[in-house]
């Protein structure tokens, strides 16, 4: 019956569509700008009684190879729907738990973003999305957008570098085709210190029996849970997975020992590969991420620890770059063995190497087609040795009898490979957010899921706000 009011009120009202857009909150200490988006979006649906969010908050994360990026490269969005008597009421609160929020972390390099956009979202915003997750973003490309938006956005806050991604967090909205969804739960301030305390054998029940809708819960090779982050940041909990309802039954299922504040459920881009886009080695510069497709140069460096080098050229020009697969993601141990002329595709992020230029840090690994034959020289038809060349233009000469042949010529042998036709992708505790898990691989996971009725809780008061 509540609800039924609530809705024809609605009717009667004029209603704003108002996008809230956040990022760079967290300090090299602590924060997290997941966090202050659960404060502030559960403020607005407590204290304004007739806004509504359509849809899950966006957790987005950016390119992981900008090297100013914040600690977890996440911006956040919002929508939320309100009277419009009640905007100047919700933007009052929003900035007032924005500074407060500022006033209590401890620790230095935040520049804060935060952005409201007015109505439709504007193609400049889902172009800027896909820029911030791909390259480099200039701030000068930012200003611009600003200038040319300036009806329909606002920025209370100062202009910072925090606005990258709190803008192209908004223009994530319409610009996702396929995503995922995490569940967050957030500590209380007074455990930030201590370990935190979730049951461990619980988080490997919850993981055998939602294994098909949920991913990254419990790394067994390590004996390590993957759902629960470290550092001093107010994340007790992770789920990530397909569906809402069903990370909400997982969550449920665990055994939390510590207090918590509440959850919020997002929906997000993590674990899609949506930083893969395809490039050529030639057009490929340093802070972009990317795909190519190569021949190997030369066979493998192998630096100590297990990291692999491969130089990869063009199939069309000679244009050539570095490539490099770490031991930590376990690709380092499948490359070593690919061998000059092979063609591979390779996914990954662009850096720069003083002493080799652009290296991509490989986070998959395609294998297309592998030389499965070398040539040696003939064997001696008198005595069976092995021959040598006589030197250039001489043809071959026996070692062992001295028979000579000009005639012979080297002969094909079929090689035993240590990897095959395939793609690779990093082991589960080396998957950082954008990287698609193997366990996801097949998986179709649509953006358009509705709220579930406690996509957003608060403890405090017990009470579920939606
Ligand atoms: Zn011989």
């Amino acid at each position: 019956m509540w609800r039924v009011r609530k809705l024809l009120s609605r009717v009667h009202e004029t209603y704003l569509e108002v996008h809230v857009g956040l990022d760079d909150t967290d300090t090299d200490l602590e924060g997290c700008t997941t966090y202050l988006t659960f404060k502030i979006l559960s403020k607005i649906l407590n204290k304004i009684p007739k806004a509504f969010s359509p849809n899950y908050p966006l957790l987005i994360r950016l390119n992981p190879v900008i090297p100013f990026k914040t600690r977890g490269n996440a911006a956040t969005s919002f929508i939320i729907k309100i009277p419009e008597k009640d905007l100047s009421n919700m933007k009052k609160l929003v900035i007032d738990e924005f500074y407060e929020y500022l006033r209590n972390i401890e620790g230095s390099g935040v520049e804060p973003g935060l952005v409201f956009l007015y109505g439709n979202i504007p193609n400049e915003l889902s172009k800027l999305y896909r820029k911030a997750l791909t390259d480099y973003v200039h701030k000068d490309y930012v200003t611009k957008i600003i200038n040319k938006l300036n009806e329909s956005i606002e920025i209370p806050l100062s202009y910072s570098r925090g606005l990258v991604g709190a803008l192209a967090a908004i223009g994530a909205s319409n610009t996702l085709t396929e995503c995922t969804y995490e569940i967050l739960v957030y500590r209380t301030r007074n455990n930030y210190s201590r370990e935190r305390c979730v049951d461990e054998e619980s988080i490997k029940a919850m993981d055998k029996a939602f294994q098909n809708q949920t991913f990254l819960n419990y790394d067994y090779e390590n004996n390590k849970p993957l759902i629960i982050p470290s550092g001093r940041n107010p994340v007790l909990l992770g789920i990530r997975g397909e569906d809402p309802a069903t990370l909400l039954k997982a969550l449920k299922t665990l055994n939390l020992c510590e207090d918590f504040e509440g959850w919020l459920i997002y929906k997000t881009n993590q674990a899609l590969n949506a930083h893969h886009v395809e490039r050529s080695i030639e057009e490929f510069r340093p802070y972009q991420t990317g795909c190519i497709k190569g021949r190997v140069f030369e066979n493998p460096s192998i630096r100590s620890g297990g990291d692999v080098l491969i130089k990869l050229e063009s199939l069309e020009n000679k244009h050539s770059l570095w490539v490099a697969f770490f031991s930590e993601t376990g690709l380092g141990k499948l490359a070593r063995y690919l061998m000059k002329g092979d063609v591979i595709r390779v996914c990954g992020g662009g850096k720069w190497w003083e002493d080799l230029g652009l290296v991509i840090h490989g986070d998959l690994l395609e294998v297309v087609e592998l030389v499965n034959e070398t040539l040696r020289n003939p064997s001696c038809p008198l005595c069976g040795h092995r021959m040598k060349s006589a030197g250039k233009g001489k043809g071959f000469k026996c070692p062992a009898c001295g028979y000579r042949s000009l005639t012979l010529s080297k002969e094909k042998v079929k090689i035993n490979r240590g990897v095959a036709i395939g793609t690779y992708r990093p082991v589960d505790s080396a998957v950082k957010h954008l990287i698609m898990p193997q366990s996801r691989v097949g998986r179709r996971s649509d953006c358009s899921k509705l709220l579930v009725s406690e996509w957003v809780y608060v403890r405090e008061d017990g009470s579920i706000h939606s």
